[in-house]
């Protein structure tokens, strides 16, 4: 056992049941790769550790992974974040407390250079929206040692944390924590790989698929890399939602578009900028969720001096609904109940429950802005004279790039269509997120869709003619859809506890392209500025705003990958073997109900997840 300081293992035997004692093991040797798989591309690097080793992790989630095209990982996640960070526990806490059990080889893949949760909305002042209790471990074992209690007590700070007389703690506070339990696996971590694509295999004696290979780009080098699994676990989360009319202006030298998910890791670079006197003194917030308004009330702090607007859709900014009996749709013995709905069922309760998530504000910051304006009003009766102010019932409806800095806003409000023009050093748009990321991880196992199969031998049954049933598969996927047509408001699911009213006009239909030029898809003055936007190459100079790869609105057909109640996309029977498989998680809401997204059930569903891939049993620990 290496590196346990002796208050942690006071913890860990004053928490364990006699079965789950600390595992004790050899994870001394820090020299190894977290996997030595190598295909054609890359050899993959190791991943040093980061923290010092503790006993809280069972030995094979530390130890060197191997797989080899003969050997194939027994499981690889895409993402290491909140829902994978929860199946490597889940593992590791049944491995822990069945010693018997065989170590799988397993390996976690992130983008992210480290662990980090929502950087781009790490404000000071934002507290979780759920309690501690849902942690990563606690609802489906109370004696797990990953429990945010056990983190406070190895940190020193339980008492103090009691004191606080909270259930919500800081939002950086809780990203420690689960940067805490993420370092107990960075020997099986590797971060700094983007995942482009995963590819089938076939056993070429039953003819079935036996494992997947896994392609990834290190994001600091540029070099390709892949592993091959027989299971593998796609969640990655949501990307930014970013409305087509906003997306020409979000790249460029002179970007002053940024998305919430950018916000805090941008706003100190771009802060010279908007504060150069050529800049319109006006920053303005487009939304009506829980982002939007924390980033309102941020703005006005870091930015004294500067007027500060936001747009609300709606015809209010209104409270997310926590009650306690209302909460219990976010129970993880809800999900089954609302997976075996039928889907016009589902969607008709997630349209009744979508107050708890969706376009709302936690009560006590809506209670502050409101005081706030008061305040304002007090010293002075014209409105329009306010620093601060809240605009309800406002759409954007175009965008111009100024001179100097800076864009013009066409606003019109709703109803009564008045229009007015807003000139802004900086649009931040609290405009959610899309969770279709797997639709293109995945393209390469589309084949295996039953829908698919079906459509293949209709073709070949019809005689088609041969320059379509030769199409590659490339050109097929440019006419296939990506993601469900339905309404975008719907698609672009808003963060979790803090979706957004989007207040701009958004397509009927539906996203699915992540590129970074994006289509010039707008009204007629934003395609004349995409034009230049897009050509020109974005220097590194102060104002230049982290890359985001932004989702345009783009119209097509509905591509699915069905899944199971076990989260396994079910591909057509008979085309992937027993024991291997795609797993989708994040990306459910729609199947399983509002907390999909959430943090609510991470710590049952990543037991389940376990239990689907390594049996049954082996997750319930
Ligand atoms: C500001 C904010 C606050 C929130 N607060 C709460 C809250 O208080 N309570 C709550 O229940 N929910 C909250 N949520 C909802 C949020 O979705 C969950 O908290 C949680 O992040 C979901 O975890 P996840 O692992 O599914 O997705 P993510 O946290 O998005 O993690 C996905 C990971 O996959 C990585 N990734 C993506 N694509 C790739 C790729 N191609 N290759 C490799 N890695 C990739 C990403 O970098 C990321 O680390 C909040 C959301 C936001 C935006």
């Amino acid at each position: 056992m290496a590196d346990i300081p002796p208050s942690r293992s006071r913890s860990t035997e004053s928490l364990f049941s006699p079965g789950q004692s600390t595992p004790t093991s050899s994870v001394d040797d820090n020299s190894s790769d977290v996997h030595s798989h190598q295909t054609t591309t890359t050899t993959p690097a190791t991943t040093p550790p980061n923290t010092p080793l503790t006993a809280l992790t069972h030995a094979s989630l530390l130890s060197p992974s191997t797989s080899s095209p003969t050997t194939p990982l027994s499981l690889l996640t895409i993402g290491f974040g909140p829902a994978s960070l929860a199946i490597a526990i889940a593992l590791s806490d049944h491995l822990t407390a069945s010693p018997s059990s065989p170590s799988p080889p397993v390996l976690f893949l992130e983008k992210q250079p480290q662990f980090a949760w929502h950087a781009g909305m790490q404000l000071s002042g934002t507290h979780m929206q759920i309690s501690f209790l849902k942690d990563l471990a606690t609802p489906r074992d109370p004696t797990s040692p990953f429990s945010f209690l056990n983190y406070l007590f190895s940190k020193g700070r339980l008492q103090k944390f009691i004191n606080l007389g909270t259930f919500l703690p800081a939002r950086r506070e809780y990203e420690d924590y689960m940067r805490w339990c993420a370092s107990h696996f960075s020997r099986a971590v590797r971060y700094g790989a983007e995942i482009t694509r995963v590819d089938a295999v076939h056993n070429p004696d039953t003819g079935k698929v036996d494992r997947f290979n896994v392609h990834w780009i290190d994001v600091a080098t540029g070099a390709p890399g892949s592993a091959c699994a027989r299971n593998v676990v796609v969640a990655t989360g949501g990307s930014p939602a970013v409305p087509s009319l906003f997306a020409p202006f979000t790249t460029g030298p002179d970007a002053r578009f940024i998305h919430s998910s950018q916000y805090a890791t941008s706003i100190s670079s771009l802060a010279p900028a908007l504060l150069s006197p050529s800049s319109p003194q006006h920053l303005v917030v487009v939304g009506g969720g829980q982002s939007a308004a924390e980033i309102y009330v941020d703005l006005g702090i870091r930015f004294p001096e500067a007027k500060i607007t936001l747009l609300v859709k709606d015809t209010s900014l209104r409270p997310s609904d926590d009650s306690p009996f209302v909460n219990e749709i976010f129970d993880p013995d809800r999900v089954t109940p609302t997976y075996e709905l039928g889907a016009a069922e589902r969607a008709e309760k997630r349209e009744r429950d979508k107050g708890t998530n969706y376009g709302v504000v936690r009560l006590e910051l809506l209670e502050r802005i409101y005081s706030e304006l008061y305040a304002q009003e007090v010293d002075e009766p014209c409105e329009e004279r306010w620093r601060c102010r809240v605009r309800n019932s406002r759409t954007v409806v175009g965008v111009e790039r100024l001179q100097g800095g800076g864009v013009r806003l066409d606003v019109v409000r709703r109803g009564e269509g008045e229009r007015e023009v807003l000139e802004a050093g900086l649009v931040v748009f609290a405009t959610g997120y899309v969770r279709d990321a797997h639709v293109r991880i995945l393209e390469g196992t589309r084949g295996l869709l039953e829908a698919e199969k079906a459509a293949e031998a209709a073709v070949v049954g019809e005689v088609a003619p041969a320059v379509e049933a030769e199409a590659p598969a490339a050109e097929v996927a440019e006419v296939v859809p990506v993601v469900e047509a339905v309404p975008a408001a719907e698609v672009a699911a808003p963060e979790a506890a803090a979706p957004e009213a989007v207040a701009v006009e958004t397509a009927a239909e539906t996203t699915a392209e992540t590129t970074t030029a994006p289509a010039p898809e707008t009204t007629e003055t934003t395609t004349t500025t995409t034009t230049t936007t897009t050509e020109t190459n974005a220097p590194a100079d102060a104002t230049a705003v982290e890359q985001v790869k932004v989702t345009v609105e783009v119209t097509s057909t509905p591509a699915v990958f069905p899944v199971g109640r076990d989260y396994k996309v079910q591909y057509a029977p008979g085309a992937v073997e027993e024991g291997a498989g795609v797993w989708l998680q994040g990306c459910n809401e729609k199947t399983h109900g509002l907390s999909d997204t959430l943090l609510s059930i991470l710590a049952h569903r990543g037991g389940e997840v376990v239990g689907s891939i390594f049996g049954p049993g082996s997750g319930s620990k």
